[in-house]
């Protein structure tokens, strides 16, 4: 959206105006796929009756199926990969077309269609000037063994996406004005069996470090206030650049810059939290007692068969040392329901976990059959009404949890910053504490602004917890802005 509107596009979110029509698509689960060629084939009916002129089709959608989507949705005038995002002004009719070299991929846009698989070959935009995409020996490993490989993926010809955008890349920012991510790497190299992601991505590698404080300082200097840290595996951020706790060095400099109120990081991999990473999150007030450690299951089997490692005995003792590090920290996880060979033990292992470890935030996946995991082709599998019927059990467990936590704050004054009128009713006003991520996490719901006349959407106020339910909680406001 940055080279776009650099560009000169002007952006719209209403389809009836727009002449270029732009579908971002995901192809992680199944739901994700049906949900992104749903909506081609919506903007497709805006292309066939209003005054849209291209319709262009981006993302890991295009990662999997390049060739499908030209052959099947003929409305679509070109794609866009992860690795070619710079492309997007030529597929947009807004840059002239470059004469391809030899050794392009972009020539799949050429009048056939089709794209060739070129060993060794880079991406144009892989090749941006300034960062150069190192790769990690595990990735080398793993890359041997088959983890990125796509052959048997109908259509996706394309070579694994090696693009790493940086401080010089235009952003456009779509979060609320006081709020923004990074990104600080790209791919990854572990080998979930469950998971397609290192193979639309490509391999882990991490962008430079002066590129993520310059773009920091940059995003603070537009009145963001709030940054969060992503990538698919954040804590082996800098693991490529021969930095060891990379992460830990990272929000320790960033963590510096004047103005930024808040940072936190997302998805770390159980296994890297360490010593010094905890360190840096207890020492700077401004990086929130937060952590995201998505983890998968708690049965060792399971664990296994997923190609993760660990279990509920190591998981506790990491959260135990979590907690004596960062006093009051909030903790969010993820697990997968019905993941092949889940056995009824399996599952209690796994409520038993969710009962002892005592998490802020947990969010539950059913299984998802992936063609080209490691997972497709494992016996086992469980059957979807018991797979849903683990998925609810196990929310309904954690509803229970959450909501005796939660009890626990009424009273309690915390910071917390405005978000703006909630969705539901413009009585209310809806804001999030440093416990809550973006989007992610339960809401704060203020009913009441205290002595003043109205707040502000992107300040920060000091609130009283007045009411506390399964998620969300109730606060009215006790001073600020701060
Ligand atoms: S760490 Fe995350 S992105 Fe990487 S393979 Fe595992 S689940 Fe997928």
């Amino acid at each position: 959206m940055g080279l776009l509107d650099r560009a000169g596009a002007r952006l719209t979110a209403r389809p009836e105006d727009a002449e270029i029509l732009i579908v971002n698509t995901c192809s992680f689960i199944d739901r994700a796929k049906q949900e992104s060629v749903d909506s081609i084939l919506e903007m497709a009916r805006y292309k066939a009756s209003g005054s849209a002129k291209r319709l262009i089709v981006a993302g890991c959608l295009v990662e999997r199926y390049r060739n499908e989507i030209r052959k099947s949705i003929p409305e679509v005038d070109a794609v866009v990969g992860t690795g070619e995002l710079e492309y997007i002004l030529e597929a947009a009719g807004l840059a002239r077309p470059q004469a391809a070299a030899a050794s392009s991929p972009f020539n799949i846009l050429s009048a056939n269609g089709h794209a060739e698989s070129r060993p060794g070959q880079e991406s144009r935009a892989g090749t941006h000037k300034s960062e150069a995409a190192a790769s990690r020996p595990e990735g080398n490993l793993r890359e041997r063994q088959g983890r990125f490989r796509r052959d048997d993926w109908q259509g996706a010809t394309h070579l694994l996406p090696t693009y790493l955008y940086d401080e010089s890349t235009p952003r456009y920012l779509t979060t609320p004005s006081s709020s923004a991510y990074i990104k600080i790497a790209e791919g990854c190299d572990h080998p979930c069996s469950f998971c397609v992601i290192p193979n639309l991505r490509g391999k882990f590698r991490s962008r430079r470090f002066e590129s993520v404080v310059a773009e920091a300082r940059q995003l603070v200097a537009r009145g963001v206030q709030e940054i969060t840290l992503i990538g698919q595996d954040t804590t082996c951020y800098g693991e490529d650049l021969a930095l060891k706790d990379g992460l830990a060095l990272l929000l320790d400099s960033l963590a510096r810059i004047e103005g930024l109120r808040w940072l936190r990081f997302l998805y770390a991999y159980p296994n890297r939290i360490t010593g010094r990473l905890l360190d840096t999150i207890a020492r700077h007030d401004n990086i929130c007692k937060y952590l995201d450690v998505p983890l998968q299951h708690a049965s060792p089997a399971v664990l296994k068969r997923m190609k993760r490692g660990g279990g509920a005995e190591i998981f506790l003792r990491t959260l135990e040392k979590v907690r004596a590090a960062v006093p009051g920290i909030a903790l969010r996880t993820t697990f997968i329901a019905g993941f092949p060979g889940e056995s009824p033990r399996d599952f209690e292992l796994l409520e038993e976990f969710v009962g002892e470890a005592r998490f802020d935030w947990l969010g539950v996946f059913s299984y998802s059959d992936e063609e080209g995991s490691g997972a497709f082709s494992l016996d086992g599998k469980v059957p979807r009404r018991t797979v849903e019927a683990r998925k609810r059990r196990l929310m309904k467990l954690q509803q229970a949890i959450s909501k005796r936590a939660k009890r626990q704050w009424v009273g309690r004054e915390l910071v917390l910053l405005a978000e703006g009128e909630s969705d539901e009713t413009p009585l209310l006003w809806e804001g999030r504490t440093q416990f809550h991520a973006p989007e992610i996490d339960g809401k704060v719901y203020i009913n009441d602004c205290g002595e003043l006349a109205a707040l502000e959407p992107g300040r920060f106020y000091k609130a009283q917890i007045t009411e506390a339910y399964e998620y969300d909680v109730v606060a009215r406001v006790v001073a600020g802005p701060l």
